[in-house]
């Protein structure tokens, strides 16, 4: 969705190193043009209205200042792939700074970024958040409790760490020097939103003290996490270099984040946190919740893909039935497909070996994204099976039950192999 975070800006100025006012017009929604004749030097002013709490926005209140770039800064289009400092300037009562972003001369107020994309692709929360710091084999990962909550903070970095160290295993190896978790700490929150060395996370206060709760925290981090690979890395061709102003399509979403939907539960119970019996009871519920929707039968999982910035993103009551969750969807198809390349190769190869390859050997190799003919070719590389009958069902058919190659046909190796 387009967000237009510029409605929140007000009072811009734009003075040279003088002190004198320079002429501006602004000329759309959110672009400003100066008139800056020779000044070699331009200073700009603004202030921005934060107080929206979510993964993506700003928030300022008596206990923290919470920002994201893409809500908070502008760029000068010229000077994008430029390297930038940001010096943050704390309430005199704060002491703590999280956030992904490298400092500047060990002053931790200090920080740098390569480029605007980075400046986006960081969180910053400024606080006196208390931040558990762990090591995973020389990684320092810092996760920052924002918000007064009942934890123990000795158990979430034990079983953070064992999230961490499941999504790593996968991959064969982890891309970060140093990663960081923002947990908002809420009476109900939920959903996240990952980075390239860290996530935000809205988090509920009560899951804490419960059972369920907590799981789907850890499921919550164990998505964000794995998206380190996945889709900040491997990613769609077309969602790369970034086009902040407008609406980029791909049909690829399905696979990026149902397949990630689908990692974050199996590597809570990899991790040792579900048994088989609560972990399938997961993809029931899931099945359900798809097979319950009637729009599944309407909106293929590639249009829900292609429509999310008009559809998912903006809901109404008509979107149950016109729309479907390529998030659950897409994890449903992970599901089976993981069996199927189980079962194609004899046990020899499974998911994770897609996973594997797609970041060792496309990734890391060619360095960009993938087309939608080689997202196909990896699985067929990968399982040595023809494919072209199942991206036929993801891009053309509608409902769940019509994927007879995919769900009908693996109900029972999925009952035989689970239960
Ligand atoms: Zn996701």
């Amino acid at each position: 969705m387009v967000r237009e975070f510029s409605r929140n800006v007000d009072s811009f100025k734009a003075q040279s190193n003088s002190g004198e006012n320079i002429r501006f017009e602004k000329v759309r929604k959110n672009v400003w043009r100066l008139y800056s004749k020779s000044h070699k030097e331009i200073k700009i002013s603004y202030q921005l209205y934060a107080y929206e709490l979510t993964v993506r926005s700003c928030f300022v209140n008596n206990e923290q200042a919470y920002m994201n770039g893409a809500a908070l800064f502008m760029y000068a289009e010229e000077f994008k792939n430029m390297p930038s400092d940001l010096k943050f300037v704390p309430h005199r009562d704060w002491k703590e700074i999280s956030t992904g972003l490298p400092t500047k001369n060990s002053d931790k107020w200090h920080r740098t970024a390569e480029n605007y994309d980075q400046i986006a692709d960081a969180p910053v929360v400024l606080g006196n958040q208390e931040i558990l710091t762990f090591d995973y084999k020389g990684i320092p990962h810092y996760i920052a409790m924002v918000g007064k909550a009942e934890y123990d903070g000795e158990k979430i970095k034990r079983d953070f760490y064992k999230i961490v160290d499941q999504c790593t295993k996968i991959f064969g190896e982890n891309p970060v020097k140093d990663y960081t978790f923002i947990i908002h700490n809420l009476p109900v929150g939920s959903g996240g939103l990952e980075h390239m060395n860290s996530t935000s996370m809205m988090n509920s206060r009560k899951n804490y003290s419960d059972d369920k709760g907590y799981t789907n925290l850890l499921s919550l981090a164990a998505h964000e996490y794995f998206h380190l690979w996945i889709v900040k890395r491997v990613r769609p061709l077309e969602l790369g270099p970034f086009d902040y102003e407008n609406e980029v399509y791909t049909r690829q979403l399905w696979f990026y984040e149902g397949f990630t939907s689908f990692y974050d539960d199996y590597i809570v119970y990899r991790a040792g946190f579900f048994t088989e019996e609560e972990y399938l009871d997961v993809i029931k519920t899931n099945l359900k919740t798809v097979l319950n929707t009637p729009g599944d039968k309407i909106q293929s999982l590639s249009d829900a893909s292609f429509d999310a910035w008009i559809k998912y993103y903006r809901q109404n009551e008509n979107s149950k039935n016109s729309t479907v969750s390529y998030y659950t969807k897409g994890g449903l198809v992970a599901a089976a497909m993981n069996f199927d390349m189980i079962n194609a190769t004899k046990g020899e190869k499974s998911l994770d070996d897609l996973m594997k390859y797609l970041y060792v050997d496309h990734y890391k190799k060619l360095g960009r994204g993938l087309t939608d003919m080689e997202l196909q070719n990896v699985f067929e590389t990968v399982s040595g099976k023809d494919y072209d009958s199942f991206f036929e069902n993801i891009f053309m058919e509608r409902s769940l039950f019509l994927m007879r190659n995919i769900l009908i046909w693996q109900v029972s190796p999925l009952n035989v192999l689970m239960v």
